[in-house]
């Protein structure tokens, strides 16, 4: 069996011209929507990441505001452009680019952005409002995976078997609640998992969140299986890969996703769809 691509260039282009529709009509309404982000010091990856974040927003027709800080910002003054951010009604979403300078308390930061511009999705209001059902931001990169799921027709998982490796807050834990949400039965792998492979040959969609090369090999898969790969690791040419051996896996899974043109554009996509959404839900 050769595994079908799910396509996250594709599926970005088609949700995002959505997203630019919508937000004509709401601009005829008075509101063009806003997102800020947040940069402090230089890590070159990260000026990386917000450029594409930001031109992803003009691309739309969005507002957006790129406030670039030295590293040398003291957690107060950061505190306080938030403070100043979730004042502004221009303003309808706010990123602060992880990770912060270390004298910079990640969690403190994110806990003072408004839950109603958390477009992320970290504070632990959207966590707790995804872990209750509520309405709130769903963390973007597992909200682009449930959306690649849906575009194979996979809606409600009742019956499905998913299995995620990696726990971390912003992709492993809340890719679980979404899970759950959609009625799969879920299980969570970690670095503490005894038989990693044992879970995943079990699994009807596997999620692989860790961060290092071949997590995932062929013979870990169920044939037909949906593979999703989050992680961005590098290979030994430098060249941009996931967790998962694609040639291998390809093989087996009846669905993959590639890396790069996989999970990436969709986590920026659904940072514009939850920054529609935040400037649609006044
Ligand atoms: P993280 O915080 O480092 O978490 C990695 C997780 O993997 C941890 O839960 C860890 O277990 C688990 N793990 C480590 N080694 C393992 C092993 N051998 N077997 C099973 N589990 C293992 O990383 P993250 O922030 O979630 O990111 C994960 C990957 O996704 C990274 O490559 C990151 O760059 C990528 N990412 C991509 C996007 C995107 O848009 N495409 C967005 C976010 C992240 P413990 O908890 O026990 O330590």
């Amino acid at each position: 069996m050769t595994a079908q691509l799910i396509d996250g260039n594709a599926l970005s282009r088609q949700l995002r011209t959505q997203v630019a529709q919508r937000t004509t009509a709401l601009k005829s309404r008075g509101i063009t929507p806003g997102l800020a982000v947040v940069l402090v010091g230089n890590n070159p990856a990260s000026q990386v990441y917000v450029r594409n974040k930001v031109k992803a927003c003009e691309d739309v027709g969005f507002h957006s505001v790129l406030e670039q800080y030295d590293a040398t910002m003291t957690e107060a003054q950061l505190l306080a452009r938030v403070d100043a951010l979730n004042n502004d009604p221009g303003i309808h979403g706010i990123l602060v680019q992880l990770p912060l300078p270390k004298h910079i308390a990640d969690h403190k930061v994110i806990e003072a952005i408004s839950p109603q511009k958390d477009v992320d999705g970290f504070h632990v209001a959207s966590a707790g409002a995804l872990m209750v059902g509520e309405v709130g931001f769903k963390a973007c990169t597992p909200y682009g995976c449930m959306k690649m799921l849906e575009s194979i027709g996979m809606q409600d998982l009742k019956g499905k078997h998913a299995v995620v490796i990696g726990r971390s807050n912003i992709v492993g834990k809340p890719m679980a609640m979404m899970l759950l949400a959609a009625n799969a039965t879920v299980t969570v792998c970690h670095s503490g998992t005894k038989d990693l492979a044992a879970m995943t040959r079990q699994a009807d969609i596997v999620v692989a969140a860790v961060g290092k090369r071949n997590v995932l090999t062929a013979d870990m898969v169920k044939p037909g299986a949906v593979v999703i790969d989050v992680g961005m690791n590098r290979n030994d040419e430098g060249k941009l890969c996931g967790d998962v051996d694609f040639d291998g896996v390809r093989q087996v899974a009846g669905w993959i996703t590639p890396v790069p043109g996989g999970v990436g554009p969709m986590t920026i996509t659904m940072l514009l769809v939850n920054t529609l959404e935040a400037a649609e839900r006044l």
